[in-house]
């Protein structure tokens, strides 16, 4: 049985005053559930303040980003020391964002992935295809690539530490959900490839989240689907009240 796991990627927004108002209203309600995983990605500035706050509670922090290096000239980078001394223990790697924005390489999120399971600390791999791409009906084989690449020389005994989620492109951020037949069938594609890829153990225990515009109308139907492990979630992880109602929402499931 897999736990379900509700996290929120907060992007480039809140400034640490907002950020301790938003934990502390969520450790209000939420502190000591234990039916979800719940983590919170707060930007960089933010980590320790959220990480104090969320110290003796069940909420886990995570990082939106790190270096493949351990240390050094890497201007601008953030190092699993780093982040392991802020308590973080998940880490969102290859997010549609970085891959466009910042021209992250499935070669760079491998090194990411390979880093952070040596040091320890739960990888959350962002895979997904463009709006262009699931016209064009390759959404599998980009998906395939994309795990293929970023698992590469991963031991199957390390899968039940890793998380992947699956955010079509052109459902973030945009307000248009994937349906949850949509996205179920693109997760059990996932499952099955993993099963492929390092055998039935390993596609049992990995967790598979669902992202892409996930809010609390739309939650329930995609976290009941087989293979829908929880979600990633972006706007609706900015407002205490709607990040709870997707807590909620999971731990019913
Ligand atoms: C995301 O960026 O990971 C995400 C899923 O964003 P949103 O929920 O806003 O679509």
């Amino acid at each position: 049985m897999r736990k379900k796991i509700i996290a929120g990627n907060w992007k480039m927004n809140k400034t640490v005053a907002e950020s301790i108002e938003l934990v502390e209203e969520l450790q209000r309600v939420h502190a000591d559930q234990t039916a979800v995983d719940v983590v919170v990605c707060p930007p960089y500035t933010s980590l320790k303040s959220v990480s104090d706050i969320l110290s003796n509670t069940q909420i886990h922090v995570g990082s939106q980003n790190i270096s493949a290096e351990d240390s050094g000239a890497y201007t601008g980078e953030i190092s699993h020391e780093m982040l392991k001394e802020l308590y973080v223990r998940y880490v969102i790697i290859g997010h549609s964002e970085r891959r466009e924005y910042f021209k992250e390489s499935d070669d760079l999120i491998n090194r990411k992935v390979l880093k952070v399971l040596e040091k320890k600390l739960k990888p959350i791999l962002c895979v997904g295809e463009s709006l262009e791409q699931r016209e064009s009906g390759i959404t599998e084989d980009v998906v395939e690539k994309q795990i293929r690449l970023g698992l590469r020389d991963i031991n199957p005994d390390m899968y039940s530490d890793i998380v992947i989620a699956y955010e079509p492109v052109w459902a973030i951020g945009t307000g248009k959900t994937a349906t949850a037949q949509q996205a179920q069938d693109v997760h059990y594609f996932i499952r099955c490839l993993i099963k492929e890829m390092v055998g039935l153990d390993a596609s049992n225990v990995v967790r598979i989240q669902y992202g892409g515009s996930m809010k609390p109308s739309n939650a329930e139907e995609l976290l009941s689907q087989a293979d829908i492990d929880g979600g990633l979630i972006g706007g609706a992880s900015l407002d205490a009240v709607s990040f709870g109602s997707l807590i909620d929402s999971a731990s019913r499931i």
